[in-house]
Order: structure tokens, then C-alpha cells, then sequence
């Protein structure tokens, strides 16, 4: 093992090195990528050096996520202690359902999830769990929801048309979810949303008053902190009076912006989040962890533990259910995303993960007042909000992207939303600074210049 790690720190330093001289790799087209590099598996091994080679070869073309070019993702940056409490969890190496494989790092899932908990001012009692992600963090709590409304579906399957809420500007996994858990597709109502990609309410009611009348059996609301186009809020306070209404279970997805709990000065856009039922935050985007780290938290424990417990003699040998974590989650053997927040959390404090975030509207803020200060742009999004959406000179979004990325100059991503298609810069690496903002629309300019104006006059 001694040696592999210091092949391990070598090939580490490789694509920092990488990462300084090549912000952004240059792509293999799908159609050459097996001539171009060798991925191929053979019966007999190969010797070390040619391992090491082949690997340093695969790191120079692979996507670099962490640079200072990548705006492209909801993701995106390094940040160090969160990615040494990572590498410490696959050298450990625990498995999550119970005490006695996991031990302590059942207390650090257990204290992580407390925090969030008595930062948003959920009930005493709240708990929570991590998924693989916030598909999966949706997926529990639509599961959740659904036997909160008829615990006999456990045993017996769905025999009623159950109706979900949820906007159109909401994430594509709500309706995924819907038809993986035998709610269907066809039971989501998108409910439309204002100028800015917020949930209309009279809209909401609507729905469901049509939905009651016609003896479909409304069961769930999901609202959005932090749309995936825009980084919209939904009011969160206004669709818990819905919620409340016609007892409907109320989740706020923040898988995007869910950071925000952790500033003082954002928090308010998450306002009424203590009158929600469920909260899911994916701390692998704004708060910088490695992929992935998707925390569900829900005042109602006891609802966990009815849809995703099992006894198994095998597993359960010690301990009580409240140390053994295999009993409120969606797998088996699970993997320990809890350190690296931990780790994080522990070293920077709570005021740190703050500044984290306070850090991404901030640069936000810098690109938009860059494109509001000049004519040749045209900004579609708004104020407190992460996602940056604009064009330039009218130029087709998607031609632009995708030219930045076979050229190599910038990874960034287009959006739409109403019809209209832009540019979807995400200023989520906190360690990114207003001279870098500044250098991706310079390297934009001139890449539209030089590279695109020029072809197209020709
Ligand atoms: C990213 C995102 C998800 C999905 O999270 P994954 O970890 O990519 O599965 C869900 N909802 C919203 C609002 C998101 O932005």
C-alpha cells in the first residue's frame, strides 16, 4: 500500500500540475477516444511504470472540474480539507449500516445531520440520512410522502392516483422519481411559475382543488431552492400554508442553493423552511465537498424509519437502531460521505462554510455587473442568485459553448428558460476571485472574436 500511495501522490501532482498549465483538457471526440487513449482490459496485467503512464495519460484528457475555466456545472473547485476527509473515508474504507463496521463515523453522519437540523430550527427530534445524490435525497422523501399518506403501501403496492406538486422550473428527477415508485409520470403537476422561475401559488391551489375534485388523492408539494436554469427561490413560507391546507407533505429541494441556510445574509431566502416536512441539500455544490454528498433531513423520524427499515439477522447484531444508520437508508453497504463535510465543517467552523457561500453571490454579483456595464451582453437572470445567464452579441448560446469547449478555452454551459436560450455561468468555486470572473468574459470576447465572428464572415 506504501507504494501505491506515493504512485498516488505522484499521479495527485500530475494533474495539479495539469490543472495550472491546462484549465480545460482538450476533448477526445467520442469517435476516437479508444484509438486515443488505452482503455482496454487484457487477460495479462501490466507493470507499474506502464500503469502509471497510461493513468497520466487518461488525467491529462479527463475534465478538469476544479480549475479556475470550469463554470459548467452546479459543481465545481477543490477545497482541500473537504477532499482530505474524502480520501480518509476510502482508506478507512466503513460501510455505514451499522455501529460496529462504522463505529465513530456513525456519530459524524449523526452530528453533521443535528447541525443542519437545528440550523434550518427543525423539531428536536428531526433526523436524516444521506443518498447517493439528490435524485436519490428526492426519491427517499417522495417514498417517505407516499407512506405518510397511506402506510398500507408498503404491503400492498398503489391502487389510487396519487398527484405530486412541483414546478416546471423545478429538477427532472421529481417526475423520474414519479414514475420510479409507481406514482407515474403522468401524476406530477407542473405548476408554472412567475418571471423569475418562482412557483406561482394560485397556481398550486388551482391544481389541487382540481385535482380533489376529480378524486385523484394530492399527496406531495416540492419546492425549490434554487432552480437548476436560474437558482430561483420558491416561497417557501406562502407553499407551506398550501401544504398545511390540504396536509400535504412539503419538501424543499436544495440540492443547488440549500447552502444558504449557512448566511446570515441569504438565509431569507429560504424563509418558512422550519414549517417544511422534509430539506435535502447536495453540500458537493455550493459547499464545496467532492461528489457526492446528499444530506435529507426531515422532522419526522419515525416516517424514515417505516419506509426504509428491514430487518435483517445478518446485518443487525449490535447496537440499537439508532447507531445502526442501515435502517433509515436507501442501500445496503453505503459509503461514507459524511466525513468529508465533517472535515470541512470541523475546520473552517460554521462561519466559515458562511463565508463559502457569501463568497459565490459575491461573484455572482461581479459577473453581473460586468454584463449590465456592457451593451454587447444581454442578462437574463436575477439578483441573489448563483446563476449567471446571459448571451452575447445575439450569438447562439448553444454554438458558443460548444465551440469554447472544443477549443479548449472555457467549460460553461447554456440553459433555457420561457423560450429563450443562454449562456448558464455557475460562479459556485468559492475560490475563484473578481480577476477571474473578469478573465472568463475577456477569454469569452475573445474567443467569439477571434474564433467565431471571423469564421462566420469568411
Ligand atoms: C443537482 C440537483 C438535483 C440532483 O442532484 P444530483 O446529486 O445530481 O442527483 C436535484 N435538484 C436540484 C434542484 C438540483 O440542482
Amino acid at each position: 500500500m506504501q507504494k501505491d500511495l506515493q504512485l498516488f501522490i505522484e499521479l495527485a501532482e500530475q494533474l495539479l500540475s495539469e490543472e495550472e498549465k491546462h484549465p480545460v483538457a482538450q476533448p477526445i471526440p467520442t469517435s476516437s477516444l479508444y484509438s486515443a487513449l488505452d482503455l482496454s482490459l487484457n487477460s495479462e496485467g501490466v507493470v507499474d511504470s506502464e500503469l502509471i503512464e497510461n493513468l497520466k495519460s487518461i488525467i491529462k484528457s479527463t475534465p478538469k472540474t476544479a480549475t479556475k475555466s470550469f463554470f459548467n456545472q452546479l459543481f465545481g473547485g477543490r477545497i482541500g480539507k473537504a477532499t482530505l476527509g474524502d480520501l480518509l473515508a476510502v482508506m478507512l474504507n466503513n460501510s455505514m449500516y451499522t455501529y460496529k463496521v462504522a463505529g465513530p463515523q456513525v456519530g459524524i453522519e449523526k452530528q453533521v445531520l443535528k447541525n443542519i437540523c437545528n440550523l434550518i430550527d427543525y423539531s428536536q427530534d428531526s433526523d436524516g440520512t444521506f443518498a447517493p445524490g439528490g435524485s436519490m435525497s428526492n426519491m427517499m422523501v417522495l417514498i417517505m410522502a407516499r407512506d405518510a399518506k397511506n402506510s398500507a403501501i408498503r404491503t400492498e403496492g398503489i391502487s389510487t392516483k396519487m398527484t405530486l406538486y412541483t414546478s416546471a422550473e423545478s429538477h427532472y428527477s421529481i417526475s423520474k422519481n414519479a414514475a420510479l415508485t409507481g406514482i407515474g409520470r403522468k401524476q406530477v403537476r407542473l405548476v408554472n411559475t412567475d418571471e423569475r422561475g418562482e412557483m406561482l401559488i394560485d397556481h398550486l391551489e388551482t391544481l389541487i382543488k382540481i385535482d380533489l375534485a376529480n378524486n385523484y388523492i394530492p399527496f406531495f408539494i416540492n419546492a425549490t431552492a434554487g432552480t437548476t436554469v436560474l437558482g430561483a427561490f420558491d416561497d417557501i413560507e406562502a407553499i407551506s400554508k398550501i401544504s398545511k391546507k390540504y396536509s400535504l407533505w412539503l419538501h424543499v429541494d436544495g440540492a443547488y442553493c440549500g447552502g444558504v441556510i449557512f448566511s446570515k445574509k441569504y438565509k431569507h431566502l429560504i424563509e418558512g423552511l422550519k414549517h417544511s416536512d422534509s430539506f435535502s441539500i447536495n453540500a458537493h455544490k455550493m459547499l464545496g465537498t467532492p461528489l457526492s454528498c446528499s444530506i435529507i433531513v426531515t422532522q419526522h423520524p419515525e416516517q424514515l424509519h417505516h419506509s426504509f427499515s428491514n430487518e435483517a439477522d445478518y446485518l443487525y447484531q449490535t447496537d440499537g437502531d439508532d447507531f445502526n444508520l442501515g435502517k433509515t437508508s436507501m442501500q445496503c453497504g453505503r459509503r461514507n460521505d459524511a466525513l468529508k463535510i465533517w472535515t470541512l465543517w470541523k475546520s473552517v467552523g460554521t462561519k466559515g462554510l458562511e463565508k463559502i457561500v457569501n463568497k459565490q453571490f459575491k461573484l455572482a454579483e461581479i459577473a453581473r455587473a460586468y454584463i449590465k456595464s456592457n451593451s454587447n451582453y444581454k442578462l437574463y437572470s436575477f439578483d441573489d442568485s448563483i446563476s449567471v445567464c446571459f448571451n452575447y452579441k445575439d450569438i447562439d448560446a448553444k454554438a458558443l459553448c460548444t465551440s469554447l469547449y472544443e477549443h479548449a478555452d472555457l467549460m460553461v454551459g447554456f440553459g433555457s428558460f420561457k423560450g429563450e436560450q443562454f449562456v448558464r455561468m455557475v460562479t459556485i468555486n468559492s475560490a475563484l476571485e473578481e480577476n477571474d470572473i473578469l478573465a472568463f468574459f475577456k477569454t469569452l470576447e475573445m474567443h467569439v472574436n477571434d474564433k467565431m465572428l471571423k469564421i462566420s464572415t469568411s
